[in-house]
This record gives structure tokens, C-alpha cells and sequence, in this order.
């Protein structure tokens, strides 16, 4: 059976990134992954089909409103059982490799997409597991967070990259856990003045596989040297420290 997500928005067009577009097209169309949408407007009943309530204590802003969403929610894990129930917002556990690793390993998903000031707080303490957050910033709705981690979680499904191995060789990710991947080269062998670095045309799989990982370690070291903190913390092999 496919990994299904349920996308619980008021924008359910959003979700055609995902649907129509490269690896994830794809997997939907191999029966890998299955998304489907729920739009809480479809569960109003007044005559504007309202979807915002203003909030209590006053203040600009509207925040979602309750009826329409909780019956929403309640569909989308009807027709998804065992799902996880996620809401994403800033106020969340960060989205991580790691973590996305841990969810491509759950039964299923159910991905609850804010908007305005987002949901009224007891409807996520009934309704929701776990909150996740894209980054440190702020969107005007969680649609595009969704997809995000559709995304990631889609690229770890069984099946769903062509080359057994390439999402190991992508940074974070198996023996780049922790490192920001290698520079990549193709055609043609200079541009600009710049030849492609020796190693790479020797042949030499040893030695190209050393020279990735330096390059990996040496730009984590620029460019994130937290991440390379944390690796450090978990124990660097002894190829490693040599590098
Ligand atoms: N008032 C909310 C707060 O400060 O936590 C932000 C509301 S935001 C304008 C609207 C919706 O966008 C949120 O309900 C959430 O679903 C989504 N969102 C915004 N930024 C996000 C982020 N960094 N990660 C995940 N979801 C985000």
C-alpha cells in the first residue's frame, strides 16, 4: 500500500507541487506515495462557508475557525488510520533529516496547514500528536511547510529514488549524517577557465570517495560548523580526524 498523507488546507490546489512535479509525481504515480486532501470549508455550514473566527481577547488577526476544522480533522483520520497528526508551526520540533527519517516510518500521515493566526489551542491539544517547524521564520500559512516535509519524507519511501543509494549520498544523510554534501561536476571538463578537480576523472573510487568526504567535512567546518559540533560529540572515525 502506498504511504498515504492526508493535507487537511484551505488550499488543496497547493498540494499539486507535490502531485504533478518530478520525484514525488513519480512516486504517486507508482503507487508508492497517496496524497489527498480535506478542505475544512467543505465542512461549514453557514452561508459564506466561513473559515475565520475572531479571537478571544481581541487584537488583529483571525484564527481558524473551530467546527469546520475539527470536523475536517476528523475526516482526514478517518480516511487515514494509524495516522500521525501533525501541525505545522513555527512553534515546533524542527524538521531534520532525522526527523523526517522518523516519520517516513510511521503508518501514515495526517498534515494540518495553519493559516491566518493560526488554530485554537485546545483543538491541538485533542486533535494533534506532534508540531513541526520548517525554520525560524515566519509564512503566511502552513501549506508550503507540508510540502516540504512531504517532500523529504517521500525522497526515504521504499522505492521511490531510482539509484538504491541516493538518497544516502545526499548531505545529512548516511555517511554524510551530520555533513553538508560534496561539490558536483558534469560536462563539459572547463568552463570558465575551471577544470573539473583530477581526482575525479582518475577512476580511483577510493580515492574519489576520500576526497568527498574531505570536501564534505571542510565546507560543513565553513558553513556549519554546529553541525560538525554535533558530529564531532557523536565520535569521528579515525579517517575522519586524519581529513
Ligand atoms: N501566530 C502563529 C505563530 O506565531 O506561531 C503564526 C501563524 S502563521 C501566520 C500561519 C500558519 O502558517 C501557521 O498556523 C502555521 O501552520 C504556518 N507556518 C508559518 N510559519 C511556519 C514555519 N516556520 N513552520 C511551519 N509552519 C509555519
Amino acid at each position: 500500500a502506498p504511504f498515504a498523507v492526508t493535507l487537511v488546507t484551505l488550499f488543496p490546489d497547493m498540494a499539486r507541487a507535490v502531485t504533478d512535479f518530478g520525484v514525488t509525481r513519480r512516486a504517486v504515480e507508482n503507487g508508492l506515495l497517496a496524497l489527498e486532501t480535506v478542505n475544512p470549508r467543505d465542512f461549514t455550514e453557514d452561508r459564506h462557508r466561513t473559515v475565520d473566527d475572531r479571537p478571544f481577547g481581541g487584537g488583529p488577526g483571525m484564527v481558524m475557525k473551530v467546527a469546520p476544522l475539527e470536523k475536517a480533522l476528523l475526516a482526514a483520520r478517518e480516511g487515514n488510520p494509524g495516522a500521525r497528526v501533525i501541525y505545522l508551526s513555527p512553534q515546533g520540533q524542527p524538521l531534520t533529516q532525522a526527523k523526517a527519517v522518523a516519520l517516513a516510518a510511521q503508518p501514515g500521515l495526517v498534515l494540518l496547514a495553519g493559516r491566518y493566526e493560526g488554530v485554537d489551542e485546545r483543538l491541538l491539544d485533542a486533535q494533534v500528536d506532534e508540531q513541526v517547524s520548517i525554520g525560524d521564520y515566519v509564512l503566511s500559512g502552513g501549506e508550503l511547510p507540508a510540502l516540504v516535509l512531504i517532500d523529504a519524507v517521500s525522497r526515504l519511501l521504499p522505492g521511490v529514488l531510482g539509484h538504491q543509494d541516493s538518497a544516502e549520498q545526499d548531505s545529512f544523510s548516511g555517511e554524510f549524517e551530520d555533513l553538508l554534501d560534496c561539490p558536483h561536476y558534469t560536462r563539459p571538463e572547463v568552463y570558465q577557465g575551471q577544470a573539473v578537480p583530477e581526482v575525479l576523472l582518475s577512476g580511483n573510487h577510493e580515492r574519489i570517495r576520500r576526497w568527498r568526504l574531505k570536501q564534505a567535512l571542510g565546507r560543513t567546518w565553513q558553513q556549519r560548523p554546529d553541525l560538525l559540533e554535533r558530529r564531532r560529540a557523536r565520535g569521528l572515525s579515525n579517517e575522519e580526524q586524519q581529513l
